[in-house]
This record gives structure tokens, C-alpha cells and sequence, in this order.
């Protein structure tokens, strides 16, 4: 059929299809998909055959991240794990948190939780009829007696920011089990390199994939990732809400995936051999790092934990109160002033004025966090450059 100057623009050849597989993970850029047949459109809309329509349903690229984080997490877990993408961590948390409530139901929530959480907590879920108790999750009494008849949910992290306690996983899933709950975990802090929460009675685990999975400070993501029955849900309810990943932001977050292991290994180790080069310096309180005997999460972290891989963030506490976190901040040179966590270069966020901001000192002390306290989110520099860093910092105070 002859066509026009118009019609040769829009259509132009037809994009090749190779019988090799690509090393590279294709990009799907595209928001649509088309389809042989009215009848095949029909059949892929309705889920009889699998396909692809649209991409804020499924994307090929954003999938690909999604099942390899999935096969990350349930590299030792029988019978099948599979993951729904997401456009951030906290689509991925929203999503996830309204799947399973409903107005009059309620959700148990560690005290420390994340702020963006805690925020859709108290502050949106709220308003639609959700109600949250706010519990302390290293006491299990504590977190049995906040569950009522119409708690649906129960919310954990496996590290809490920045104070860097450990959760009792499997403590936390047979109060879940008990009392019906689904038992859904951020996993952001640890990565599946670390702990991996499905093998510990865990139902649903949440990463934002802008920070380790990703690695490398450049996309923002989230997933979830659990049984298919239960992924079922969270997928019916992630395509109404919007929350799709684009497909860009996946291409890298997957590339991330390969060294994931490689990278938070070796941050994990200098994360360590930082806590305990700043431990007995004598500007310093106290030091937060589950790898540390000293540590009260230590002996959960042994547990739960890979063998040598305690987390690659050391929050230290300066004696001098907040002004002693900022001067600290401000005191390193190779450890930068910057948000987020979990990428190659080391960084640092003084709790008290940056995540914990909404808090005033009497809910930090309440909270369990010094105003004074920084967190550390280790790199990928030489662990001896940083420990130098932090040193010398120390030694200005
Ligand atoms: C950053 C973070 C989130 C939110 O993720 P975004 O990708 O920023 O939406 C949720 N939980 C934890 C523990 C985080 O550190």
C-alpha cells in the first residue's frame, strides 16, 4: 500500500524483532502496546491470555525489575515469590497499606517508623477511616496487646532509621499469624543481600529501590514482593492507584540488581570496621550499628542476618547535643551533607534536622534518638579513607 509523507512518519518500518536475546535490558518505552486481533485485545484486557495493553498495568521492562528482586528475596524460600514495580518506595508502601485495610480497620506500626509512613499513616489513612497504633516493636507484649478485632495489618522494618534496631521477624510473624494479620515489612535498610524477610514468616516486603537495590543515587523505585495470592491484590490495587515504575527508571534500577550483592557486602564491611574505629573516640556517646557486640540488636542480627552483612549504615552520636550532630556533619570531607542512603558514595543526615525534623527533643528522647545523632550511610570508598574521615571529624569537635 502506497502511503504518504504523514502516514511513512507515523508508521515508518516495523521495529525488527531478533531471534537473539540481548545482554541489555531492552527498554520498553512505550505507554501502549497493540494487538493482532480485536478479539486478542479483548482476551489480554480480560487476563485470559497474557499480555501486554498498557503500561501503567505492565510494563515489560518495569516487570523484569520487579521478578528479579522477587528471585532476590526468595532465593531460599520454597514454591514461587513473585514482585509488583512501583514509582517510588512509598507507592509501593501506599499501595501495599491500602490493599489490605479498609475504613474501621486498623494497623499496629512501630513507633520509629519511617516519617513518609508514618505520615500516610496519621496523616492520610487517617482520613479515610484507617486507624494506627504506634507501638514499640522491639516489646512483642507490647505489640500483641495494640491488636484489636479489626486489626488487619501489622507494619514492620527490618532496620529502624536511625537508631538501627533490628527487628524480631519471626516474634513479630506469629503475633500476625495468630491474630489473621498480614505482616507487611520495609525492607529498605537491610536489602535482600542482608536479611530476607520472606524466610522469616514475613508476608509482603517493601523496598524502596531508590536506595541499595538501585545503588547508585540516579532512580527512584519501589517494589513489593511476596506470594502470588497475595501480590494478586496488591497488583489490582497498584493499577488503580498509578503508582506504575517507568520504564527508564527500571532499566537502571535492574542494572543496579547485578552488584547488589558485591556492593552492600563490601559496604556492610565497612560499615563495621567504621563502628568500631569510632566507638571509643572519646567525642563519641554512643554508636548504633548492629554489627557491634555492644549493639542491643546484635544477637537478632546474627540471627536473622547474613554472615558478616549487619547493614551498611553506623549512626553516631557526638557528645555536645544537636549542635555536636550538625559540627560533626560539617567536620567530614570525604562523607558528604545529603539525603537518602544506600548508594556509592558515603553520606551523612543529622537525624534531629533532617528526618526527625517533625520531632521536638522530648519526642526524640521518647523516640529513642539523640538529637545529637548522625547517620552514616556507608559507600563504596576504602574503608581506611572513610575511617580516616570520620577521625579526624571527631578529633575538631
Ligand atoms: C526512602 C525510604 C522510603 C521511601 O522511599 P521513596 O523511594 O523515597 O519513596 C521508605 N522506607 C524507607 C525505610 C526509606 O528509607
Amino acid at each position: 500500500m502506497s502511503s504518504g509523507e504523514n502516514t511513512r512518519a507515523v508508521h515508518g518500518p516495523a521495529f525488527p524483532v531478533f531471534p537473539q536475546v540481548p545482554l541489555g535490558l531492552p527498554v520498553y518505552r512505550s505507554a501502549a502496546f497493540s494487538f493482532d486481533s480485536a478479539q486478542a485485545y479483548a482476551d489480554t484486557m480480560n487476563g485470559d491470555v497474557p499480555g501486554y495493553s498498557y503500561s501503567r498495568v505492565d510494563n515489560p521492562t518495569s516487570d523484569t525489575f520487579a521478578q528479579a528482586v522477587a528471585a532476590l528475596e526468595g532465593v531460599h524460600v520454597d514454591g514461587e515469590v513473585v514482585g509488583q514495580p512501583f514509582a517510588s518506595g512509598m507507592a509501593a508502601i501506599s499501595t501495599v497499606l491500602m490493599t489490605f485495610t479498609h475504613a474501621g480497620a486498623h494497623v499496629v506500626a512501630p513507633r520509629e517508623v519511617y516519617g513518609g509512613t508514618w505520615g500516610l499513616l496519621a496523616r492520610v489513612l487517617a482520613r479515610f477511616g484507617v486507624e494506627t497504633t504506634f507501638a514499640d516493636a522491639r516489646d512483642l507484649d507490647a505489640v500483641r496487646a495494640a491488636v484489636r478485632p479489626e486489626t488487619t495489618v501489622l507494619w514492620g522494618e527490618v532496620m529502624a532509621n536511625p537508631t538501627m534496631t533490628v527487628s524480631d521477624l519471626p516474634g513479630l510473624a506469629a503475633i500476625a499469624r495468630e491474630a489473621g494479620l498480614v505482616f507487611a515489612v520495609d525492607a529498605t535498610f537491610a536489602s535482600p543481600a542482608v536479611c530476607r524477610p520472606l524466610e522469616h514468616g514475613v508476608d509482603v516486603v517493601v523496598h524502596s529501590a531508590t536506595k541499595y537495590l538501585g545503588g547508585h543515587s540516579d532512580a527512584t523505585g519501589g517494589v513489593a514482593v511476596g506470594r502470588p495470592e497475595l501480590l494478586a491484590r496488591v497488583k489490582h490495587d497498584r493499577v488503580e492507584l498509578g503508582g506504575a515504575l517507568a520504564p527508564d527508571e527500571a532499566f537502571l534500577l535492574h542494572r543496579g540488581l547485578a552488584t547488589l550483592p558485591l556492593r552492600v557486602d563490601r559496604a556492610c564491611r565497612s560499615a563495621l570496621a567504621v563502628a568500631t574505629a569510632v566507638e571509643g573516640h572519646p567525642a563519641v556517646v554512643k554508636v548504633q550499628h548492629p554489627g557491634l557486640p555492644s549493639d542491643p540488636s546484635h544477637e537478632l542480627a546474627v540471627k536473622l542476618f547474613d554472615e558478616g552483612r549487619y547493614g551498611a549504615c553506623v549512626t553516631i552520636t557526638p557528645r555536645g547535643g544537636r549542635a555536636a550532630g550538625l559540627a560533626l556533619c560539617d567536620a567530614l570531607s570525604l562523607v558528604e551533607n545529603a539525603t537518602s542512603l544506600g548508594g556509592v558514595r558515603s553520606k551523612t543526615s543529622h537525624a534531629a534536622t533532617s528526618t526527625h525534623r517533625q520531632l521536638d527533643d522530648a519526642a526524640l528522647h521518647a523516640a529513642g534518638i539523640d538529637p545529637a545523632a548522625v547517620r552514616v550511610s556507608v559507600g563504596l570508598e576504602d574503608p581506611a579513607d572513610l575511617v580516616e574521615d570520620l577521625l579526624r571529624a571527631l578529633d575538631t569537635l
